[in-house]
């Protein structure tokens, strides 16, 4: 029996709460972890709040799961796992996932509301994100009947068979920057291939994923195949899902340093990971290419999602003959950003997501002055009117810059482009795969032989040419080097939820006695 999201999501506008929003805001309440098919009250965790990075208060008090949380989570996915999920026939839980999506289509703008509440992604973004979304899981749907095995080749005597299974237990820890899709590109994969899930979203953001809990229900997957328990990383429900020996893979998205603590921290247990790490990505914009395309497709990408999308062109590498229309065009655009309340329509761009986003991202500002770019838009924080408690920060461009100052080595994950100009495709190579990073790339040229050349020489798991930030569910995503492990979407998105079994059948059955002779 599922419970309406009125009963879930209470909304009050008094006592402790409210003083802490300030000024007499209204809270939604999400009070109940999603844990074995039910609401339940947290054993040892609490309530936290989220943040509305618009307003600097809190707009939602959401239940956080604490270890204990986390063992019923993980029990519970382990009996769905060994019981109902683990029988079903591939093709009914391909028909659970398409009911889901279904559901998730119907629920989509609601979704995008939340998570622009949750970390303050202009509302035009997270709809054209979450509105996509139901497409993803169909796909991932289509994935489940399809992972067969295959027969060796050996002789007469032997039969032997390979069977493409389930993993068990995924723990799935996702980030705040685009909670709804991350959950997406982990739960749709992972479900169709036969595994059950306990969910980790960031701190930061919530409530969303909390959402996506009653879909589930609505669906009707059986307890336990989906859990969704929101809690902290490091000291809680985040590093006791990566250290628990029920857990069979942990998937993850979020920052290269986070990854590697996870992976210490994993390694008792020497479980399976996925990593969806962080992205520096050179836009390489050669003078042959369409400018006015190429224009429109860097300036968007970056300060897409306010500058907090791994996939960033943040590092925008011009060829010199058209370095100052490149840049002049930069300002121009940056000019024409309205930074403003997420939820207004007309919206572009939003807050950071958090305060200690917003300062870092002031921080790289300041380096960049004081590395010697030249600032030629923004840099500063922006000022939006009735909301001065708001992370907003200005669209930023420097030029002049080299790939040796910080601000083109980090990921600021701010709103923050770097011009940087180079001499030919040689030294436009170089300047791209100089970086630890190597998640996305983009090119632009009208030559049909320096696209594919280039593209051949780039070390980055997706390159686009002549396009940009162009994230499908059938197109494989991950990155080279500090980038990440595995690929999510694909024909590859379920690899990494799979385990192989040979099966070898002497068809004789003799069997030599060793020690005959
Ligand atoms: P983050 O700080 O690494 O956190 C990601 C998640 O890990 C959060 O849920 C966090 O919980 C949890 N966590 C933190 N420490 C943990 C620990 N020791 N054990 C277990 N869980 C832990 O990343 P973020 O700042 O949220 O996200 C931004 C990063 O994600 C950027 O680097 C961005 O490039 C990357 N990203 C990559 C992709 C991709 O597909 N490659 C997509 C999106 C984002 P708390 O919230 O409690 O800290």
């Amino acid at each position: 029996m599922c419970i309406t999201r009125d009963e879930r999501v209470t909304v009050v506008d008094g006592g402790v709460e409210q003083a802490k929003a300030g000024s007499g805001e209204r809270l939604e309440r999400y009070e109940r972890l999603y844990i074995g098919g039910a609401w339940v009250a947290p054993q040892d965790g609490g309530m936290m709040e989220s943040i509305d990075p618009a307003t600097g208060r809190a707009w939602a008090i959401v239940a956080y799961g604490g270890a204990r949380d986390i063992d019923s989570a993980v029990a519970a996915a382990r009996a769905a796992f060994e019981g109902p999920w683990g029988r079903m026939a591939p093709h009914e839980r391909a028909a659970l996932l398409r009911r889901f999506a279904d559901l998730y289509q119907r629920a989509a703008p609601e979704l995008a509301k939340v998570e622009s509440r949750d970390n303050g992604r202009a509302l035009r973004e997270s709809r054209a994100d979450a509105g996509g979304h139901h497409t993803a899981y169909h796909w991932f749907a289509s994935l489940a009947d399809k992972q067969g095995g295959r027969t060796i080749p050996l002789d007469s005597a032997v039969h032997a068979y390979t069977e493409r299974l389930p993993i068990g237990v995924v723990g799935a820890i996702t980030p705040w920057n685009v909670p709804l899709m991350a959950a997406c590109w982990k739960l749709g994969p992972a479900l169709a291939a036969g595994c059950t899930v306990v969910l980790k979203p960031a701190e930061q953001t919530p409530c969303s994923s909390l959402e996506l809990a009653a879909l589930f229900e609505e669906a009707g997957f059986p307890p336990g195949v989906v859990n969704i328990v929101p809690g902290y990383g490091a000291n809680g429900a985040g590093d006791h899902l990566v250290t628990h020996p029920g857990v069979d893979k942990i998937t993850f998205t979020g920052e290269g340093a986070t990854a590697k603590e996870i992976l210490k921290r994993g390694a008792d247990t020497l479980k399976k990971f996925t990593f969806e790490l962080g992205g520096k990505a050179p836009h390489i914009l050669f003078a042959d290419a369409d400018l006015d395309q190429a224009i429109n497709a860097a300036t968007g990408s970056a300060w897409a999602l306010c500058g907090q999308s791994c996939a960033l062109g943040s590092r925008v590498l011009v060829e010199r003959s058209v370095y100052d229309q490149v840049a002049e065009a930069f300002t121009a655009r940056a000019a024409k950003v309205r930074v403003g309340r997420p939820l207004d329509e007309a919206t572009h761009m939003g807050p950071q997501a958090s305060r200690a986003q917003m300062d870092k991202t002031l921080s790289y500002i300041a380096k960049g002055n004081d590395e010697g770019a030249r600032l030629i838009a923004g840099g500063a924080p922006a000022e939006v009117a009735g909301l001065e408690g708001g992370y907003f920060v200005q669209p930023t461009v420097f030029a002049d810059v080299s790939n040796d100052m910080a601000i083109a080595r980090d990921e600021i994950f701010g709103p923050v482009a770097a011009l940087i100009p180079f001499d030919g495709e040689d030294e436009a190579v170089a300047l791209a795969n100089d970086t630890a990073y190597g998640l996305t790339a983009g090119l632009w040229t009208r030559d049909l032989g320096r696209a594919h050349r280039t593209a051949a020489r780039i070390r980055a798991g997706v390159v686009w040419v002549n396009t940009y930030r162009y994230l499908r569910w059938s197109i494989p995503y991950g990155g080279f080097k500090s980038s990440g492990w595995g690929r999510e979407n694909g024909m590859e998105a379920l690899e990494p939820y799979l385990e192989t079994r040979a099966t070898v059948i002497s068809t004789t059955g003799v069997f030599p006695d060793a020690y005959a002779s």
